[in-house]
């Protein structure tokens, strides 16, 4: 495969195109946002024009079904895989057009919450690198996720109206087009069963362009988008049922409207299934017209395709699929369940129970009452197996099956109806088989695997930190974007003396754009001389921002106590959005900023310590706060994060880990090694020992004396102007007897004594940069490349 050549004279022609499209006369008459449309519009167009490259070899095709892609901006990313940066660049000099500017025009399309999403996004951009071919399946929200600002320290939302419609890199292919059922009856047909929904939705698709690295593949990210439902009967409908039809009737657009804000949490709310079912009715309808099309036979699909699960979110595939399967194509239950059997494997994100899916028998009935026989099919065969295994055991029954207390449990239907179920970091993944799924363990051994995450460096370094991607190029001399591995051959410069002082000169470059970054968002003024310490992802009590903040309430103190000490300057910059209905998390935002304020506005504390809180973290805003970071916080509760992917992108730009041993973080020291990482805290193993015991918060707090001060602090109110219950939510989570469910107290001397260890590096410049070095050259294992070619091996293209 092979690059595409950017052709000046059609790029020039097709840009004309766009800007005549606005009615002007000259390109010289387009607004900053009209232009950013009409470069962006012209490459869509150039590249719909191009051919698409075909895979190389005879491969399984991927059909990634994920509920959320966080793609971030995609101009810029898409210039820079084509190759065309610069000449692009360089056409729009003509015209005094910064090419870097005009991409700081495009909207975020933040179709997704956190770290699940922006996976997904990754391995799509890994996918067509590494020349796997494949689709992303999803949804095409009106409004992603919401918009965040502060008012008084309170987390505010607002719609975030991306203007889908007007999105440059969509094309809307109507040839796709597929019809969706929902409700109604089933009608048993002598041996044959009949669906009749009671309504009929259209599905549009929309496609976005994922390109390959430099390497000529475009392949589609597929969106679906729902548009007007008519009711199934249409002679009962022109029969004069027509009243009562359209006041059934549902409002289809309502289906795709908007992204549900939840991470790690589910809301069973039927709206929600319906998205599900909307999606994967869309999607499968979409692989089976495909494999038709190809002049395949039915009963070859698992030869030809693989459906990957991320997370529980599209397991309604399943039974949709048998359903296809059986009452369209007239298969028995064998043969369908042969073929779904070996056709979908699942990626499991989370042990907790809080985020592990399970549905409303009643809710599933009503909605899709066909799939509901069929779960409950596969719940009885199942249950055969279980007898024969386990005979007479209620209890591991009550765990196992699919179907129980009026609840359809979304994982097990996975694990049992999949060919291979992954965890997403080497502990998670030990977990998921110890913990979560020992039976089916014992079942299946072979069905569990380890695929651990990664990200694409071609976003999170050279699109994020060009400074860094020139030193790379200039130093290893090897194209190493599409080979992370080549970042070894940083090591020996670790330690040489000129290359520590450009490495770090670039890191100090990142931290005068984060602040002028951040002083244009926040109006606050912080000095890049200050250590940069951040911790930015989605807000939630496992990953303990308001441990952070305990610590920062102490430093806070020690300064007062002794304003003339030396010490490192330090900036705690946060970025994090709570779920609208995740009361307590909204409360640990409120503390952080009512924290923040006192501390930036006290005259003993000066530049000592800044605490910036900013509004509104998504892709754009990480790829500022990533290039900048001094220390990486990957401070979470041991064996509640699955894997983590911040963490990654933070190291490879040269980050220091303050962390716990969990999700990657445990691969990343062993990668780094412990000198080039601060690791603290309880172990997963620790932790359980603690639990078991029976947990005193209140006993951990005691025994610390800075601990118990700022607790009492926050207590009086003295943050909040006196009002003594300004953070119940959170410090009632942390301090009552049998609470602190995820050990705040228990890891808070740990923490303070690495944050410690953390700051006596950083008096040493050069030994604090040697270890940043390191970090940059042994993480090149968290290519999402990697984890790619990890699943090819492992799950999508493995003997079978
Ligand atoms: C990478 C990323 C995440 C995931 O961060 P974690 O620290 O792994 O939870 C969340 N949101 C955005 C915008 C990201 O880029």
């Amino acid at each position: 495969m092979s690059q595409t050549t950017f052709n000046k004279a059609q790029f020039q022609a097709a840009l004309t195109r766009q800007w005549q499209r606005y009615g002007l006369h000259s390109a010289s008459e387009m607004t900053q946002q009209q232009w950013w449309h009409a470069v962006s519009g012209a490459l869509a167009e150039l590249l719909a024009a191009q051919p698409v490259a075909k895979p190389e070899k005879k491969q399984r095709h991927v059909n990634y079904i994920s509920m959320e892609f966080l793609i971030g901006r995609l101009t810029g990313n898409n210039l820079l895989n084509l190759g065309w940066y610069q000449d692009v660049a360089d056409e729009l000099k003509a015209f005094d057009i910064n090419l870097t500017d005009l991409l700081e025009e495009e909207t975020d399309p933040a179709l997704g919450n956190g770290g699940l999403g922006r996976l997904a996004a990754c391995f799509l951009d890994s996918m067509a690198t590494v020349g796997q071919s494949a689709i992303g399946y999803g949804l095409n929200y009106q409004y992603g996720l919401f918009r965040q600002s502060f008012q008084d320290g309170h987390q505010m939302e607002a719609p975030d109206d991306w203007k889908r419609g007007s999105y440059p890199w969509f094309q809307h292919n109507s040839a796709l087009d597929v019809q969706v059922g929902v409700g109604g009856k089933v009608i048993k047909d002598g041996k044959t069963v009949r669906w009749e929904p009671a309504f009929i939705f259209h599905g549009e698709a929309w496609d976005l362009p994922v390109l390959g690295y430099r390497n000529g593949v475009a392949q589609p990210l597929r969106l679906w988008q729902a548009k007007h439902a008519h009711p199934f009967d249409l002679t009962k409908f022109n029969d004069g049922d027509f009243l009562k039809a359209e006041q059934q009737g549902i409002d289809a657009e309502k289906l795709t409207k908007v992204l549900y804000p939840n991470d790690n949490h589910l809301n069973g709310k039927k709206l929600r299934l319906m998205q599900q079912y909307f999606q994967c009715a869309c999607s499968v309808g979409d692989i089976l017209r495909r494999h038709h099309l190809a002049g395949r036979k039915i009963s070859e699909l698992a030869d030809y395709e693989v459906i990957q699960l991320n997370d529980t979110h599209p397991t309604i595939a399943i039974p949709e699929l048998l359903r296809v399967l059986i009452d369209e194509h007239q298969m028995s239950w064998d043969d369908a369940w042969a073929i779904t059997s070996k056709t979908f494997a699942y990626t499991n994100h989370t042990l907790m129970p809080e985020a592990l899916e399970c549905w409303d028998e009643k809710l599933v009935k009503a909605l899709l009452p066909r799939h509901m026989q069929i779960i409950n099919e596969i719940n009885a065969r199942f249950k055969k197996l279980v007898d024969k295994t386990w005979p007479g055991d209620e209890a591991v029954w009550a765990k196992l099956a699919v179907v129980h207390d009026k609840q359809v449990r979304m994982a097990n239907m996975c694990v049992v109806s999949g060919f291979a179920v992954n965890g997403v970091a080497a502990l998670h993944s030990d977990l998921v088989v110890k913990d979560l799924f020992p039976e089916y363990h014992q079942l299946w051994p072979n069905k569990f695997h380890n695929v651990t995450n990664g990200i694409t460096p071609r976003r999170w370094i050279k699109q994020c930190n060009p400074a860094l991607a020139a030193l790379l190029d200039k130093k290893l001399k090897k194209e190493w974007a599409n080979d992370l591995d080549v970042l070894e051959g940083l090591e020996k410069y670790a330690d040489d003396a000129k290359f520590r002082k450009e490495y770090r000169d670039i890191k100090y470059q990142n931290k005068v754009k984060l602040a002028a970054f951040v002083k244009a968002r926040t109006g606050i003024i912080i000095s890049p001389d200050a250590l940069f310490d951040v911790q930015i992802k989605r807000l939630h009590e496992y990953k303990r921002q308001h441990l952070n903040l305990l610590h920062i309430l102490a430093q806070y103190k020690e300064i007062r106590e002794n304003p003339t000490a030396d010490r490192v300057p330090r900036v705690y910059l946060f970025g994090a959005k709570a779920a609208p209905g995740y009361y307590l998390a909204k409360n640990i935002i409120f503390a952080i900023n009512k924290v923040a304020h006192a501390i930036n506005n006290d005259p003993v504390v000066g530049d000592k310590l800044k605490v910036v809180f900013l509004p509104d973290y998504c892709v754009s805003a990480a790829e500022v706060m990533i290039p900048a970071a001094d220390i990486s916080e990957q401070i979470s509760t041991a064996g509640k994060e699955a894997s983590g992917t911040g963490n990654m992108k933070l190291a490879l730009n040269g980050a220091l880990t303050v962390g716990t041993l969990d999700g990657a973080n445990v691969e990343i020291a062993e990668k780094v090694g412990e000198e080039n990482i601060f690791i603290f805290g309880h172990t997963v193993e620790e932790v359980k020992a603690l639990k078991a015991k029976g947990y005193d918060p209140v006993k951990w707090r005691k025994k610390d004396k800075a601990l118990d001060d700022v607790l009492k602090e926050l207590e009086k109110g003295i943050y909040a102007d006196g009002d003594k219950h300004a953070f119940d939510q959170m410090l009632h989570s942390i301090g009552k007897q049998g609470g602190d469910p995820y050990l705040v107290m228990a890891d808070f001397t740990a923490y303070a004594q690495a944050q410690k260890l953390a700051d006596a590096l950083y008096l040493d410049q050069e030994a604090w940069t040697r270890a940043a070095i390191l970090n940059t050259a042994r993480c090149g294992m968290f290519s999402s490349d990697r984890s790619i070619r990890d699943y090819q091996q492992r799950i999508w293209q493995a003997k079978r």
